[in-house]
Protein backbone atom coordinates (compact mmCIF):
# COMPACT_ATOMS: atom_id res chain seq x y z
CA UNK A 1 0.00 0.00 0.00
CA UNK A 2 1.92 3.26 -1.29
CA UNK A 3 2.13 5.99 1.59
CA UNK A 4 2.64 9.57 1.46
CA UNK A 5 3.27 12.33 3.38
CA UNK A 6 0.55 14.02 1.74
CA UNK A 7 -2.52 13.30 -0.06
CA UNK A 8 -4.83 15.85 -1.96
CA UNK A 9 -7.91 15.33 -3.38
CA UNK A 10 -9.20 17.15 -6.35
CA UNK A 11 -7.06 18.76 -9.40
CA UNK A 12 -8.96 21.97 -9.36
CA UNK A 13 -7.48 25.26 -8.65
CA UNK A 14 -6.53 24.62 -5.44
CA UNK A 15 -5.89 21.49 -5.16
CA UNK A 16 -3.59 22.03 -8.16
CA UNK A 17 -1.80 24.46 -6.24
CA UNK A 18 -1.25 22.65 -3.15
CA UNK A 19 0.52 19.95 -4.60
CA UNK A 20 2.78 22.41 -6.44
CA UNK A 21 3.83 23.95 -2.71
CA UNK A 22 4.11 20.64 -1.42
CA UNK A 23 6.02 18.83 -3.67
CA UNK A 24 8.51 22.31 -3.98
CA UNK A 25 8.96 21.71 -0.21
CA UNK A 26 10.30 17.99 -0.85
CA UNK A 27 7.78 16.16 0.40
CA UNK A 28 5.83 13.13 -1.36
CA UNK A 29 2.85 13.83 -2.52
CA UNK A 30 -0.24 12.16 -4.68
CA UNK A 31 -2.77 14.27 -5.93
CA UNK A 32 -5.86 12.37 -6.78
CA UNK A 33 -8.97 13.87 -9.64
CA UNK A 34 -12.01 12.02 -10.27
CA UNK A 35 -11.82 13.43 -13.84
CA UNK A 36 -9.41 13.97 -16.38
CA UNK A 37 -6.99 16.86 -15.64
CA UNK A 38 -8.45 20.20 -16.60
CA UNK A 39 -11.93 19.10 -17.23
CA UNK A 40 -15.10 21.35 -17.49
CA UNK A 41 -17.31 19.69 -14.50
CA UNK A 42 -16.25 21.82 -11.92
CA UNK A 43 -15.42 25.34 -10.67
CA UNK A 44 -11.57 26.04 -12.40
CA UNK A 45 -11.48 25.39 -16.16
CA UNK A 46 -12.06 27.96 -19.07
CA UNK A 47 -10.13 30.66 -20.50
CA UNK A 48 -10.58 33.70 -17.93
CA UNK A 49 -10.61 34.74 -14.57
CA UNK A 50 -10.02 37.70 -12.80
CA UNK A 51 -7.78 39.09 -10.10
CA UNK A 52 -8.13 42.11 -8.88
CA UNK A 53 -7.66 44.75 -5.14
CA UNK A 54 -10.86 45.85 -5.87
CA UNK A 55 -12.36 44.38 -2.66
CA UNK A 56 -14.75 45.42 -0.05
CA UNK A 57 -13.10 43.43 2.94
CA UNK A 58 -8.94 44.14 4.04
CA UNK A 59 -8.38 40.61 4.74
CA UNK A 60 -9.29 39.55 0.51
CA UNK A 61 -6.78 42.84 -0.12
CA UNK A 62 -3.91 41.85 1.75
CA UNK A 63 -4.25 38.28 -0.21
CA UNK A 64 -4.62 39.82 -3.17
CA UNK A 65 -0.98 41.36 -2.75
CA UNK A 66 0.67 38.03 -2.39
CA UNK A 67 -1.83 36.41 -5.12
CA UNK A 68 -0.46 38.60 -7.71
CA UNK A 69 3.25 38.02 -6.40
CA UNK A 70 2.48 34.55 -6.72
CA UNK A 71 1.22 34.60 -9.97
CA UNK A 72 4.41 36.60 -11.23
CA UNK A 73 6.54 33.99 -9.63
CA UNK A 74 4.70 31.28 -11.07
CA UNK A 75 4.55 32.43 -14.57
CA UNK A 76 8.32 33.43 -14.72
CA UNK A 77 9.21 29.78 -13.36
CA UNK A 78 6.79 27.63 -15.79
CA UNK A 79 8.54 30.06 -18.47
CA UNK A 80 4.69 30.81 -20.24
CA UNK A 81 2.27 34.58 -19.66
CA UNK A 82 -0.51 33.56 -17.43
CA UNK A 83 -1.67 36.83 -16.13
CA UNK A 84 -2.30 39.64 -18.46
CA UNK A 85 -2.49 42.84 -16.63
CA UNK A 86 -6.01 44.80 -18.14
CA UNK A 87 -7.13 47.21 -15.15
CA UNK A 88 -10.42 47.16 -13.58
CA UNK A 89 -14.02 49.21 -13.68
CA UNK A 90 -15.99 48.51 -10.80
CA UNK A 91 -19.49 50.58 -11.71
CA UNK A 92 -23.18 50.92 -10.55
CA UNK A 93 -24.94 53.83 -9.15
CA UNK A 94 -23.53 56.16 -6.94
CA UNK A 95 -23.70 55.31 -3.16
CA UNK A 96 -24.00 51.45 -3.93
CA UNK A 97 -22.70 50.04 -1.10
CA UNK A 98 -20.20 47.52 -2.10
CA UNK A 99 -18.82 50.49 -4.65
CA UNK A 100 -18.64 52.35 -1.38
CA UNK A 101 -16.83 50.22 0.79
CA UNK A 102 -14.46 49.03 -1.18
CA UNK A 103 -13.80 52.77 -2.07
CA UNK A 104 -13.06 52.45 1.76
CA UNK A 105 -10.85 49.25 1.63
CA UNK A 106 -8.70 50.66 -1.21
CA UNK A 107 -7.95 54.04 0.61
CA UNK A 108 -7.43 52.57 4.26
CA UNK A 109 -5.04 49.87 2.28
CA UNK A 110 -3.13 52.73 0.20
CA UNK A 111 -3.86 51.00 -3.11
CA UNK A 112 -4.07 53.60 -6.01
CA UNK A 113 -7.29 53.92 -7.79
CA UNK A 114 -9.14 56.32 -9.86
CA UNK A 115 -12.89 57.29 -9.51
CA UNK A 116 -14.45 58.91 -12.72
CA UNK A 117 -17.27 60.88 -13.31
CA UNK A 118 -19.21 58.81 -16.61
CA UNK A 119 -18.16 61.34 -18.92
CA UNK A 120 -14.49 60.91 -18.04
CA UNK A 121 -15.19 57.25 -17.77
CA UNK A 122 -16.76 57.24 -21.55
CA UNK A 123 -13.30 59.16 -22.75
CA UNK A 124 -10.78 56.58 -21.18
CA UNK A 125 -13.27 53.48 -21.63
CA UNK A 126 -14.84 54.30 -25.12
CA UNK A 127 -15.76 50.32 -24.91
CA UNK A 128 -18.18 50.93 -22.78
CA UNK A 129 -21.54 53.42 -21.91
CA UNK A 130 -22.37 54.63 -18.45
CA UNK A 131 -25.73 55.40 -17.22
CA UNK A 132 -25.12 59.46 -16.00
CA UNK A 133 -26.55 58.20 -12.49
CA UNK A 134 -23.19 55.27 -12.34
CA UNK A 135 -19.88 55.87 -10.26
CA UNK A 136 -17.17 53.97 -12.07
CA UNK A 137 -13.84 53.21 -9.91
CA UNK A 138 -10.88 51.87 -12.09
CA UNK A 139 -8.02 50.18 -10.36
CA UNK A 140 -5.11 49.79 -12.64
CA UNK A 141 -3.47 46.73 -11.08
CA UNK A 142 -6.64 44.15 -12.28
CA UNK A 143 -5.58 41.74 -14.40
CA UNK A 144 -6.79 38.81 -16.38
CA UNK A 145 -6.07 35.14 -15.13
CA UNK A 146 -5.59 32.14 -18.16
CA UNK A 147 -7.67 29.97 -15.79
CA UNK A 148 -7.12 26.46 -17.32
CA UNK A 149 -3.52 27.44 -18.47
CA UNK A 150 -2.81 28.54 -14.54
CA UNK A 151 -3.93 25.26 -13.49
CA UNK A 152 -2.40 22.72 -15.77
CA UNK A 153 1.22 25.18 -15.00
CA UNK A 154 0.60 24.33 -11.20
CA UNK A 155 -0.17 20.63 -12.08
CA UNK A 156 2.95 20.62 -14.43
CA UNK A 157 4.93 22.48 -11.47
CA UNK A 158 3.76 19.91 -9.16
CA UNK A 159 5.01 16.95 -11.32
CA UNK A 160 8.32 18.81 -12.01
CA UNK A 161 9.25 18.75 -8.12
CA UNK A 162 8.31 14.65 -7.79
CA UNK A 163 4.20 14.98 -6.98
CA UNK A 164 2.74 11.67 -8.30
CA UNK A 165 -0.76 13.21 -10.07
CA UNK A 166 -3.31 10.67 -11.12
CA UNK A 167 -6.61 11.55 -13.03
CA UNK A 168 -9.53 9.14 -13.31
CA UNK A 169 -9.30 8.69 -9.61
CA UNK A 170 -12.84 8.72 -6.97
CA UNK A 171 -11.86 8.84 -3.60
CA UNK A 172 -15.04 6.77 -2.31
CA UNK A 173 -13.78 7.60 1.62
CA UNK A 174 -11.39 7.96 4.14
CA UNK A 175 -10.92 6.45 7.06
CA UNK A 176 -8.84 7.36 10.09
CA UNK A 177 -5.62 4.91 10.73
CA UNK A 178 -3.76 5.75 13.81
CA UNK A 179 -1.99 8.72 13.30
CA UNK A 180 -2.47 8.40 9.39
CA UNK A 181 -4.82 7.99 6.76
CA UNK A 182 -6.38 5.31 4.25
CA UNK A 183 -8.05 6.79 1.17
CA UNK A 184 -10.52 4.81 -0.70
CA UNK A 185 -10.39 4.53 -4.17
CA UNK A 186 -12.12 2.01 -6.30
CA UNK A 187 -8.90 0.90 -7.41
CA UNK A 188 -7.09 1.27 -4.73
CA UNK A 189 -6.60 2.48 -1.07
CA UNK A 190 -3.52 4.80 -0.56
CA UNK A 191 -2.09 5.88 2.78
CA UNK A 192 -0.75 9.59 3.95
CA UNK A 193 0.24 11.13 7.16
CA UNK A 194 -1.98 14.07 5.80
CA UNK A 195 -4.84 14.76 3.99
CA UNK A 196 -5.98 17.92 1.64
CA UNK A 197 -9.70 17.72 0.68
CA UNK A 198 -10.15 20.08 -2.18
CA UNK A 199 -13.02 18.88 -3.67
CA UNK A 200 -15.12 21.82 -4.67
CA UNK A 201 -18.61 21.59 -4.79
CA UNK A 202 -18.38 17.75 -4.02
CA UNK A 203 -16.56 18.36 -0.60
CA UNK A 204 -19.69 17.44 1.30
CA UNK A 205 -19.89 13.62 -0.16
CA UNK A 206 -16.06 13.22 1.33
CA UNK A 207 -16.75 15.78 4.89
CA UNK A 208 -20.07 14.51 5.41
CA UNK A 209 -19.46 10.98 6.92
CA UNK A 210 -16.57 12.42 8.78
CA UNK A 211 -18.90 14.80 10.46
CA UNK A 212 -17.39 17.56 9.08
CA UNK A 213 -20.25 18.93 6.61
CA UNK A 214 -20.26 21.91 5.76
CA UNK A 215 -22.80 24.60 4.54
CA UNK A 216 -21.95 24.31 1.04
CA UNK A 217 -24.18 25.02 -1.96
CA UNK A 218 -23.40 24.25 -5.22
CA UNK A 219 -24.74 26.55 -7.98
CA UNK A 220 -24.78 26.60 -12.05
CA UNK A 221 -22.79 30.09 -13.22
CA UNK A 222 -22.66 30.33 -17.12
CA UNK A 223 -19.90 32.00 -18.83
CA UNK A 224 -20.67 33.33 -22.51
CA UNK A 225 -18.40 34.80 -24.88
CA UNK A 226 -19.61 36.93 -28.26
CA UNK A 227 -18.38 38.20 -31.27
CA UNK A 228 -18.89 42.19 -30.55
CA UNK A 229 -19.10 43.69 -34.39
CA UNK A 230 -15.83 45.53 -34.38
CA UNK A 231 -13.54 43.19 -31.52
CA UNK A 232 -10.20 44.61 -32.11
CA UNK A 233 -11.27 47.39 -28.86
CA UNK A 234 -12.09 44.34 -26.80
CA UNK A 235 -8.84 42.32 -26.53
CA UNK A 236 -6.90 41.65 -23.74
CA UNK A 237 -4.52 44.63 -23.60
CA UNK A 238 -6.68 46.98 -24.86
CA UNK A 239 -9.84 46.74 -22.96
CA UNK A 240 -10.06 46.03 -19.01
CA UNK A 241 -12.01 43.58 -16.94
CA UNK A 242 -15.37 44.97 -15.27
CA UNK A 243 -17.77 44.19 -12.49
CA UNK A 244 -21.28 45.76 -12.98
CA UNK A 245 -22.83 46.66 -9.41
CA UNK A 246 -26.41 46.04 -11.69
CA UNK A 247 -28.72 43.43 -9.84
CA UNK A 248 -32.88 43.77 -9.27
CA UNK A 249 -33.22 47.36 -10.07
CA UNK A 250 -31.73 46.90 -13.41
CA UNK A 251 -33.26 43.51 -14.49
CA UNK A 252 -30.13 41.63 -13.47
CA UNK A 253 -30.73 38.71 -10.71
CA UNK A 254 -26.80 38.62 -9.88
CA UNK A 255 -24.08 41.21 -10.87
CA UNK A 256 -22.54 40.50 -14.37
CA UNK A 257 -19.32 40.82 -15.29
CA UNK A 258 -17.28 40.60 -17.78
CA UNK A 259 -13.61 39.84 -19.78
CA UNK A 260 -11.94 40.62 -22.68
CA UNK A 261 -11.07 38.51 -25.45
CA UNK A 262 -7.95 36.34 -24.82
CA UNK A 263 -6.12 34.12 -27.63
CA UNK A 264 -9.94 34.02 -29.72
CA UNK A 265 -12.33 33.01 -26.78
CA UNK A 266 -14.72 35.80 -27.84
CA UNK A 267 -15.72 38.96 -25.26
CA UNK A 268 -17.13 37.28 -21.66
CA UNK A 269 -20.20 38.25 -19.63
CA UNK A 270 -21.10 35.90 -17.52
CA UNK A 271 -23.55 36.91 -13.99
CA UNK A 272 -22.29 36.50 -10.50
CA UNK A 273 -24.16 33.79 -9.51
CA UNK A 274 -26.83 30.89 -10.58
CA UNK A 275 -29.67 28.49 -9.82
CA UNK A 276 -28.73 25.35 -7.34
CA UNK A 277 -27.33 22.65 -9.17
CA UNK A 278 -26.33 19.10 -7.84
CA UNK A 279 -22.67 18.71 -9.27
CA UNK A 280 -23.63 14.77 -9.43
CA UNK A 281 -25.68 15.56 -12.56
CA UNK A 282 -23.51 14.76 -15.47
CA UNK A 283 -25.08 17.25 -18.04
CA UNK A 284 -24.57 21.05 -18.07
CA UNK A 285 -27.37 22.28 -19.58
CA UNK A 286 -26.59 25.86 -21.01
CA UNK A 287 -29.59 27.91 -20.06
CA UNK A 288 -30.19 30.39 -23.76
CA UNK A 289 -32.52 32.93 -21.41
CA UNK A 290 -29.16 34.02 -19.04
CA UNK A 291 -26.90 33.92 -22.65
CA UNK A 292 -29.83 36.12 -24.12
CA UNK A 293 -29.76 38.45 -21.27
CA UNK A 294 -26.41 39.17 -21.29
CA UNK A 295 -26.60 40.39 -24.74
CA UNK A 296 -29.28 42.50 -23.41
CA UNK A 297 -26.58 43.92 -21.24
CA UNK A 298 -24.08 44.49 -24.14
CA UNK A 299 -26.79 46.44 -25.43
CA UNK A 300 -27.04 48.49 -22.79
CA UNK A 301 -23.55 49.02 -21.68
CA UNK A 302 -21.34 47.85 -24.35
CA UNK A 303 -20.26 50.11 -27.50
CA UNK A 304 -20.18 47.73 -30.03
CA UNK A 305 -23.47 45.48 -31.07
CA UNK A 306 -22.89 41.43 -30.05
CA UNK A 307 -22.78 40.42 -33.67
CA UNK A 308 -22.51 36.43 -32.25
CA UNK A 309 -22.91 34.06 -29.55
CA UNK A 310 -19.84 32.34 -29.65
CA UNK A 311 -20.33 29.76 -26.55
CA UNK A 312 -21.84 29.32 -23.54
CA UNK A 313 -20.73 27.03 -20.90
CA UNK A 314 -21.60 26.28 -17.25
CA UNK A 315 -19.40 25.95 -14.78
CA UNK A 316 -20.11 25.65 -10.80
CA UNK A 317 -20.05 27.99 -7.80
CA UNK A 318 -19.71 26.26 -4.52
CA UNK A 319 -21.25 29.25 -2.25
CA UNK A 320 -21.22 29.38 1.40
CA UNK A 321 -23.42 31.58 3.67
CA UNK A 322 -21.62 34.85 4.13
CA UNK A 323 -19.55 34.04 0.55
CA UNK A 324 -16.28 33.89 2.53
CA UNK A 325 -14.33 30.87 1.92
CA UNK A 326 -13.48 27.57 4.21
CA UNK A 327 -9.69 26.85 5.13
CA UNK A 328 -9.13 24.66 8.03
CA UNK A 329 -8.39 21.56 9.72
CA UNK A 330 -11.40 19.02 11.36
CA UNK A 331 -12.00 19.66 14.77
CA UNK A 332 -10.73 16.22 16.37
CA UNK A 333 -8.16 15.61 13.32
CA UNK A 334 -5.38 18.13 13.02
CA UNK A 335 -4.28 16.38 9.84
CA UNK A 336 -7.09 16.49 7.88
CA UNK A 337 -7.32 19.74 6.05
CA UNK A 338 -10.47 21.53 3.87
CA UNK A 339 -9.93 23.96 1.57
CA UNK A 340 -13.21 25.17 -0.20
CA UNK A 341 -16.35 27.31 -1.32
CA UNK A 342 -14.44 29.53 -3.12
CA UNK A 343 -18.15 31.07 -3.51
CA UNK A 344 -17.20 32.16 -6.95
CA UNK A 345 -14.23 34.62 -5.89
CA UNK A 346 -11.35 31.88 -5.23
CA UNK A 347 -9.61 31.59 -8.88
CA UNK A 348 -7.50 34.94 -8.06
CA UNK A 349 -5.98 33.04 -4.73
CA UNK A 350 -5.84 30.04 -5.56
CA UNK A 351 -1.79 29.89 -5.23
CA UNK A 352 -1.57 31.64 -2.02
CA UNK A 353 -4.64 29.51 -0.48
CA UNK A 354 -3.16 25.89 -2.07
CA UNK A 355 0.14 27.31 0.16
CA UNK A 356 -1.74 27.92 2.86
CA UNK A 357 -3.73 24.61 3.17
CA UNK A 358 -0.31 23.05 3.30
CA UNK A 359 0.46 25.30 6.03
CA UNK A 360 -2.52 24.04 7.81
CA UNK A 361 -2.00 20.39 7.67
CA UNK A 362 1.81 21.10 8.99
CA UNK A 363 0.55 23.47 11.76
CA UNK A 364 2.21 26.40 10.03
CA UNK A 365 1.57 29.75 10.17
CA UNK A 366 -0.14 30.68 7.50
CA UNK A 367 1.27 33.76 5.27
CA UNK A 368 -2.46 35.56 5.61
CA UNK A 369 -4.95 35.59 8.10
CA UNK A 370 -7.29 32.78 7.86
CA UNK A 371 -9.45 33.32 11.36
CA UNK A 372 -12.60 34.74 8.90
CA UNK A 373 -12.31 31.27 6.44
CA UNK A 374 -12.69 29.06 9.76
CA UNK A 375 -14.63 25.92 8.83
CA UNK A 376 -16.69 25.70 12.34
CA UNK A 377 -17.83 29.24 12.07
CA UNK A 378 -21.21 28.09 10.64
CA UNK A 379 -21.65 25.58 13.86
CA UNK A 380 -24.88 26.74 15.86
C1 LIG B 1 -17.89 30.89 -14.40
C2 LIG B 1 -16.97 31.16 -13.24
C3 LIG B 1 -16.29 32.36 -13.19
C4 LIG B 1 -15.45 32.64 -12.12
N1 LIG B 1 -14.77 33.81 -12.13
C5 LIG B 1 -13.85 34.05 -11.16
C6 LIG B 1 -13.04 35.19 -11.23
O1 LIG B 1 -13.15 36.00 -12.17
N2 LIG B 1 -12.11 35.39 -10.27
C7 LIG B 1 -11.95 34.50 -9.23
O2 LIG B 1 -11.09 34.74 -8.38
N3 LIG B 1 -12.71 33.39 -9.14
C8 LIG B 1 -13.65 33.14 -10.08
N4 LIG B 1 -14.42 32.00 -10.03
C9 LIG B 1 -14.29 31.10 -8.88
C10 LIG B 1 -13.12 30.15 -9.00
O3 LIG B 1 -12.97 29.70 -10.32
C11 LIG B 1 -13.32 29.00 -8.00
O4 LIG B 1 -13.39 29.56 -6.70
C12 LIG B 1 -12.19 28.00 -8.04
O5 LIG B 1 -11.93 27.59 -9.35
C13 LIG B 1 -12.55 26.80 -7.18
O6 LIG B 1 -11.53 25.83 -7.33
P1 LIG B 1 -11.56 24.47 -6.51
O7 LIG B 1 -10.26 23.83 -6.73
O8 LIG B 1 -11.99 24.75 -5.11
O9 LIG B 1 -12.79 23.66 -7.15
P2 LIG B 1 -12.84 22.78 -8.50
O10 LIG B 1 -12.21 23.47 -9.62
O11 LIG B 1 -14.24 22.34 -8.69
O12 LIG B 1 -11.95 21.54 -8.14
C14 LIG B 1 -12.38 20.49 -7.30
C15 LIG B 1 -11.86 19.22 -7.91
O13 LIG B 1 -12.04 18.12 -7.02
C16 LIG B 1 -12.37 16.99 -7.79
N5 LIG B 1 -13.04 16.02 -6.90
C17 LIG B 1 -14.19 16.21 -6.22
N6 LIG B 1 -14.50 15.13 -5.49
C18 LIG B 1 -13.51 14.22 -5.73
C19 LIG B 1 -13.29 12.89 -5.28
N7 LIG B 1 -14.13 12.28 -4.44
N8 LIG B 1 -12.18 12.23 -5.71
C20 LIG B 1 -11.31 12.85 -6.58
N9 LIG B 1 -11.50 14.11 -7.05
C21 LIG B 1 -12.58 14.78 -6.63
C22 LIG B 1 -13.30 17.56 -8.85
O14 LIG B 1 -13.47 16.70 -9.94
C23 LIG B 1 -12.60 18.87 -9.18
O15 LIG B 1 -11.68 18.71 -10.24
C24 LIG B 1 -15.28 31.69 -11.07
C25 LIG B 1 -15.96 30.48 -11.13
C26 LIG B 1 -16.79 30.20 -12.21
C27 LIG B 1 -17.50 28.88 -12.23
Amino acid sequence: MPHYDLLIIGAGAHGSAAAYHAARRGLKVLLLEQFGFDHGNGSSYGASRIIRYAYDHPVYIDMARLAFAEWEAVQQTVGEQLMFKTGGLDFGPRGEPVLENMIDSLTKQDIPFELLDTKEAAKWFPQFRFDDAFAVLYQADASLLAASRCVLAHLHLARQHGAVLMANVRVQRLQVAGASWQVHTEQEIFTADRVIIAAGAWANDLLAPLDFEQPLRPVACQENYYELADMRPYQVGQCPVFIAHLTQDYGFPFMPYGLPSVNGSGFKIALHGGPDFDPHVAERDVDRGVAAQMVEFASRYLAQPVTAHQSSRVCLYTMTPDEHFILGSHHDYANLVVGAACSGHGFKFSNIIGQALVDIAFGEQTRFDISMFAPGRFAP
